[in-house]
């Protein structure tokens, strides 16, 4: 099949690019956010996300260790990354979380890290992140109903992902909730979604479904765009404002007179491309210049060890060079699509 990939200016040879901060790729995008997947594994079987079978539970062949994931880091930010997030799998299972979260964050040149999670083992290690100097957490939960909450996620776990909440916004460590919404399992719920921000400084984002799911989810019609997910808010929360955001939430509202904060994603419609900042790595050591492409490059073991820190630059820088223009590009490229998020980390 022939790609069309909307290059403006052919390639460059990788090895021929000087080493030069901040990463930029041909459209004039720069790249200062790095999005590590620490491990495939995961304690929860979201139907839009993992089969119940097939992906163990806890341990993962393919997860970085932390002296690879430093390595990394320390090359990203000499090529001027400043922010980190650590992602999945399920980052909390982890056994090295802690210390990888605590080596990032004194990372010279690095702002800020973060974490993306399910919640389920928060509660217990709440402290720990903060001493680590965890900045925020964004924590996946899409129904505030216990029982909807196992038949999304085929696990018990409801109360324990709330309590972990309770705890990280006592703590005053920044939260973002991640929903994604679901036409005809959760959409019903958005207005409750929206009281969680009446006393909580939290921002509550809706996230568009995405076809990485080729188990179940996205063929059974419960996609329901950015657009829709706006005017369902809308007809709630007519009253609702604009307020300032980050550039790749779509819009971000606040209701006058609740603390928190309302956003809206367009994953899938991928309106926001051209404020792109991101560079992603696989759990298995591979960078993906874009969450829809096809094209990822491997980053050897002898790199990830910290043996040739420039060639691990160039790499990077190559490989986000040639990110297409947006995800509709990226989609029709060549190679194989993953299945899961939880291989890519969202
Ligand atoms: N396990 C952690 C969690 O759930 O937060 C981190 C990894 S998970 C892959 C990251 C994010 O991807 C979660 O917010 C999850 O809801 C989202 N996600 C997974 N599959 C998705 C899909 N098919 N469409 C939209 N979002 C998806
Ligand atoms: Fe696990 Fe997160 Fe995927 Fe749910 S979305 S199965 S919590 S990796």
């Amino acid at each position: 099949m022939e790609t069309t990939h909307n290059y403006i200016t052919p390639l460059p040879d990788q090895a021929e690019m000087p080493l030069r901060a901040p990463v930029v790729d041909q459209f004039g995008r720069t790249f200062t956010y790095l999005r590590i997947a620490v491990n495939e594994t995961c304690n929860l079987r979201c139907l839009y996300c993992m089969p119940e079978d097939g992906i163990g539970c806890c341990h993962s062949p393919k997860s970085l260790t932390h002296t690879q994931i430093s390595h990394l880091i320390s090359s990203a930010a000499e090529l001027g990354v400043t922010k980190i997030r650590f992602t999945g799998g399920e980052p909390l299972l982890h056994p090295q979380i802690i210390q990888i979260i605590k080596s990032a964050a004194e990372i010279p040149r690095i702002e800020s890290v973060h974490l993306t999670t399910n919640g389920v083992l928060l509660k217990g290690k709440i402290k720990q992140l903060r001493n680590a100097g965890l900045g925020g957490l964004n924590i996946s939960l899409d129904t505030l109903d216990a029982d909807r909450y196992f038949q999304l996620t085929r696990r018990k776990v409801y109360s324990k992902v709330m309590e972990g909440i309770e705890i990280a916004l006592s703590k005053q460590i920044p939260i973002k909730i991640n929903t994604v919404i679901l036409r005809g399992f959760n959409h019903d719920e958005i207005g409750q979604f929206v009281e969680l921000t009446k006393n909580n400084y939290l921002t509550v984002r809706f996230i568009e479904l995405m076809p990485f799911d080729s188990h179940q989810v996205w063929k059974t019609g419960k996609f329901m765009s950015a657009e829709h997910i706006r005017e369902l808010l809308f007809s709630q929360y007519p009253e609702l404002i604009k307020v300032d955001g980050t550039s790749t939430e779509h819009e971000i509202f606040q209701v006058p007179g609740y603390k928190g904060k309302v956003a809206i994603i367009p994953a899938y419609s991928r309106s926001l491309c051209k404020n792109c900042n991101r560079i992603r790595v696989t759990a298995d050591g591979k960078i993906r210049n874009c969450l829809f492409s096809r094209d990822e490059t491997e980053i050897s073991p002898e790199m990830l060890m910290g043996k040739s820190s420039d060639d691990l630059k160039k790499l990077i820088q190559g490989a986000m060079w040639k990110k297409p223009i947006d995800g509709w590009e990226a989609a029709k490229m060549q190679g194989e699509n993953r299945d899961s998020m939880a291989q890519i980390g969202g």
